[in-house]
This record gives C-alpha cells, sequence and structure tokens, in this order.
C-alpha cells in the first residue's frame, strides 16, 4: 500500500438515514482522524460543498500517534431547501492535509468525504424522491412523476437521466462511455466508426427468442441504432403489426411495448433514428412519427405524402432530412423540424430517393435512382450542386473531412469534393455493384460489393485489398484493428489489414444473410438477418 492508499481518517462517505431527513433540525455523525506514529504531526484543513454541510472543527493539528474527532454537521433544513431548489442531493468535505511520508518529507494531499442525503432529484422535472429507510433501499429507476428513467453515477451515486453521458454533478464523471449510435454508420455522415474488439462474438441475446414457424411472419428488421443504452430497431411481418423495438443492450429486456407503426419503415434500406430524446421513423406510406425514446410514448405524426425508404437522419437536434419518393420519376427531401414536425423545407428532386441521405458541415447529400446526387445547404435548403453520376444508387453517400463518397450500382466508387460537387477520382476497378454503403476508416474505406467486401484507398481510390466470399449488403463495422462485416451466409468477419477473413460468429447458417446495418454499443454489435433474429453480440479481443 502506498502513502496514498491509507487516508488517516475512517470513513469515506457517510450517508444520512432517512428518518433524519424527515425529522428535520441537525444530523451529525464524526470523523475519526488519526496521526501515525513515525510520522510527525497531521494537520487538516476541510472546506465543505455545500452550505447545508460543514465540519468542526475546519482546521486542526493531531500530534503523532494522536486520534481527534471532529464533527460532520447537516443542517437539515437547509439541505431539503437547497434540493428542492435544485441542487444534487450530494455534500462534499474537500479535506487538504500534510503529514510525513515513510521517507519523512512532509506532503500534501487532498481528498474527498462525500454526504448522501437520502433523496434523489429527477434531473428531468427537478422533483425530489424519497427513498425509503428500509434496508437495501435503491433509488427509484424512474421517476414516478415524469416517468423519466434513471439510473445512478457510478462515481457518487446522484441521478442521472439515461440521456446524459456525464454526470450532473461533475463532467469527470462518466455514466455511459459509448457514444450513441443515432443512424446509419453511428451519425449522419455515416463513417461507420466504433471501437469494438475484433475478436469472436457471444451471443447475450436474441429477439425473438424462438424463431416464427411460419416463414412468411419472420420479422423484416430495419437498420439498427443504440443511444442511452437501448437498441432501437423497426419490425415488420409483412402482413402482421409493424412495430418500433426498444431493448436493453445488455439484457435485451424491452425497455417499453413495442410501439405500433401504421406502416413499415422500409425493412431493407429504412431505419429509425435518434434525435434529441425523440426516435423518429420514416414510414413507407409517406408519414413520419416521432416517439419519446425513454417512454415510447407518441409526440408528433405528419404526413408528408410519397414513400419513405432510405432513414430518416438528424441534421442537428431541431431538424431532420427525410427522403421522400414520389410517383415513378420524381421525390422531394423534405426537412422538418424535430419540434412538432412542421415543414421547414422541401427541395424537389429529379428522381426517387431511394437511399439514406448524410450530412456534414451543413451540407446535405442525397442519392437519387436516376444516379443522380443532389447537394443542398442543410440551414437554407439551397441548392448547392447535382451531378449525374451513376445509373442507380443501392449505397447512401458517405461524408468525411471535406469529401463525399458515393458508390454506384455501377460497381464504380466516386470521390466528390463536398462543397462544390467537382470529381477527385473514381475507382471502377471492384469488379460488380457496389451493394452496400460504404464506412470509412483513416485510409481506406470499406466497400461493400456484389464479390465481396473491397477496401479502396481514400487518397488515390485504388484497391488494396478485396474478399471473395459473396455479396456484402450491411454497411461494414470499422473497428481500431480492422473491420467487422457480414456475408452472404449470415456469418460476421473480421478483415484485418493484411490477413485473411476470419469468421468471429455464425447467425445461423443456410440461407439467411445480414442486410441491414449493423450498430455497436459498448462492446456489443447488434446484428439482424433474413431469417428475422436480431442478435446482441459481445465481441471479445480473442478469436
Ligand atoms: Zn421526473
Ligand atoms: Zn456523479
Amino acid at each position: 500500500m502506498t502513502d496514498s492508499d491509507e487516508l488517516p481518517w475512517n470513513s469515506m462517505s457517510i450517508k444520512l438515514p432517512a428518518e433524519a431527513f424527515v425529522s428535520g433540525g441537525f444530523f451529525d455523525e464524526q470523523l475519526r482522524f488519526a496521526a501515525r506514529v513515525g510520522r510527525g504531526a497531521l494537520r487538516v484543513t476541510a472546506k465543505s460543498s455545500e452550505p447545508w454541510l460543514s465540519i468542526v472543527p475546519q482546521s486542526f493539528a493531531v500530534a503523532a500517534g494522536g486520534i481527534m474527532d471532529a464533527d460532520v454537521v447537516v443542517d437539515v433544513s437547509a439541505a431539503r431547501r437547497m434540493v428542492e431548489g435544485g441542487r444534487p442531493p450530494l455534500g462534499e468535505l474537500h479535506i487538504e492535509f500534510t503529514q510525513q511520508n515513510s521517507a519523512g518529507v512532509r506532503v500534501e494531499q487532498t481528498a474527498s468525504v462525500s454526504v448522501h442525503l437520502p433523496v434523489a432529484v429527477c434531473p428531468s422535472c427537478k422533483k425530489v424522491l424519497h427513498i425509503p429507510s428500509h434496508l437495501g433501499a435503491k433509488p427509484p429507476t424512474v421517476c414516478m412523476h415524469c416517468f423519466e428513467r434513471l439510473r445512478p453515477c457510478p462515481q457518487c451515486g446522484v441521478l442521472n437521466t439515461w440521456r446524459v453521458r456525464t454526470c450532473l454533478v461533475s463532467p469527470n464523471h462518466i455514466i455511459r462511455a459509448s457514444e450513441d449510435w443515432v443512424t446509419l454508420g453511428g451519425n449522419s455522415s455515416h463513417t461507420g466508426i466504433a471501437d469494438v474488439p475484433l475478436g469472436a462474438g457471444a451471443l447475450i441475446w436474441q429477439y425473438p427468442v424462438t424463431l416464427h414457424t411460419n416463414p412468411l411472419r419472420r420479422l423484416q428488421w430495419s437498420s439498427v441504432i443504440t443511444a442511452f443504452g437501448v437498441v432501437y430497431a423497426a419490425s415488420t411481418p409483412g402482413d402482421g403489426e409493424h412495430l418500433l423495438h426498444a431493448f436493453d443492450v445488455e439484457s435485451g429486456t424491452p425497455v417499453w411495448e413495442p410501439y405500433v407503426l401504421p406502416a413499415p419503415v422500409h425493412p431493407d434500406r429504412g431505419g429509425v433514428c435518434v434525435v434529441g430524446d425523440l426516435i423518429v421513423a420514416g414510414l413507407v406510406s409517406g408519414s413520419v412519427v416521432a416517439v419519446d425514446a425513454i417512454r415510447g410514448t407518441r409526440r408528433w405524426m405528419v404526413d408528408i405524402g410519397g414513400s419513405v425508404y432510405g432513414s430518416v437522419i438528424p441534421l442537428n437536434n431541431e431538424a431532420v432530412a427525410v427522403p421522400v419518393a414520389d410517383g415513378i420519376h420524381t421525390g422531394r427531401l423534405v426537412v422538418l423540424t424535430t419540434d412538432g414536425g412542421r415543414i421547414r423545407y422541401e427541395v424537389p428532386m429529379s428522381g426517387r430517393p431511394e437511399c439514406t441521405p448524410a450530412a456534414h458541415n451543413n451540407v446535405v447529400v442525397v442519392h437519387d435512382d436516376t444516379g443522380g446526387v443532389l447537394a443542398i445547404n442543410a440551414s437554407t435548403g439551397a441548392t448547392l450542386w447535382y451531378t449525374q453520376l451513376a445509373d442507380s444508387f443501392d449505397a447512401a453517400p458517405v461524408v468525411n473531412d471535406g469529401i463525399v463518397y458515393c458508390g454506384g450500382h455501377d460497381g464504380i466508387l466516386r470521390a466528390l469534393v463536398l462543397e462544390t460537387g467537382e470529381v477527385i477520382w473514381q475507382s471502377p476497378v471492384l469488379g460488380g455493384a457496389i451493394t452496400g454503403t460504404p464506412s470509412i476508416a483513416d485510409s481506406v474505406l470499406a466497400v461493400p460489393t456484389v464479390e465481396g467486401l473491397c477496401l479502396v484507398s481514400r487518397e488515390t481510390g485504388q484497391p488494396v485489398q478485396r474478399t471473395s466470399r459473396g455479396p456484402v449488403r450491411a454497411q461494414p463495422i470499422v473497428a481500431p484493428d480492422g473491420f467487422l462485416f457480414a456475408g452472404k451466409d449470415a456469418r460476421l468477419h473480421r478483415l484485418a489489414a493484411g490477413m485473411a477473413v476470419d469468421d468471429v460468429y455464425d447467425a445461423g447458417g443456410g440461407g439467411p444473410q445480414v442486410s441491414v446495418p449493423m450498430a455497436y454499443a459498448d462492446g456489443n454489435v447488434y446484428v439482424a438477418t433474413t431469417r428475422g433474429v436480431l442478435h446482441a453480440l459481445r465481441m471479445t479481443g480473442v478469436l
């Protein structure tokens, strides 16, 4: 043990009993300081973070070998007022102390004692939630006033909403490390980058647990996303209820009853997205629905006409872009406000948008089925450029560093300047149609083609590595050590630079494919197959 591990007092945290909080007045508890023999005098100065919390005395010295009891005092009425006024139910005593280390040198150290009040404050509606005093009582997991889902900070215990990544007490308290995967490829640029270990995948849960006996009733999934520790995806059995699901990322337990959609999200190219506290779904019927991500309740629904095939994407917290196909030869890019789903603007298109748009640096890029690419200013809807590139697209555009990459059904991958549409290079050497959305690593693009995954230099457009396991349709995930991609036989493969392909998981051989993009959260990958099953896999570092 080092000197700093051995703090010269007896408790690191004090919990105020529920009875003391109810009865009011003053509560006190002693903190015992002991100066070790042979380390000279212990000098202590303590400061409180909250006006309701104090320590008496605040500054003192203890002779070597001696002890000293200090009183930690809580002014309960003041604490109650502060908490009801919105302060977290936590106080801290910051203690500075000096004593000699084992080498006989006086060193100054600091440490904190936390004082927890037996209440929690809902960070959403700010109402005080009492924690019962019986043994083992835990803070509530749902606010009984506004039904916000709550989880305690792993560092200080204060309740936070499921939606935040850092604690309301301090941004240094990390509640969730993983970034949210809010749309195809994780973000509206569709980069597909995840901090996922590239080893074997172990099944942690699946939905449904058993396959429907009638193959026609099996679920067709849309693109999977993750946020706040929840997996979201829409499913349709073709002839039954079209559902929006929300599963706990670790257990697979539904977070709310599936939300019944009036029409399907396109099962192949479509997907839902997360914007703020909303899940937004564009439906093939031309409706757009926004559902409260935490409660599973409807916030708004608008009918914008036409059909939505690709996924709705977030532009920022205030707006989403919706690709709308009208009739046989035309379409629109519609931008809706997240507050109420009002149309902010719509841009007519000279072809049907059948894939998900991309957005980056205030530019929205969208493919149409005539092979055209349209770029607009995301704030105003003004057209920046339009260019005819391919015969059609099965892939969404992807954007990084001011460059947009467009993978055509004609098998040609093109890199364009995002601001101007000027073609930087085109790569016609991939061997067959580009069948899914590419993902973007530092120096290469991972391109799904009809022959297999192909890695292409971002600088030159030249292929640098290829696989030959047959068509890849789902967007690959870029991991720190390589790529995770799904083959035609529902197997997940890994591809590391300069190595042959390895299998990391078999989602059930014999026919099913992975055709919708995968999602990532906290070391897990979520994969839906054409056999109708959503698989949650814990990825390990070893094969
Ligand atoms: Zn609340
Ligand atoms: Zn905290």
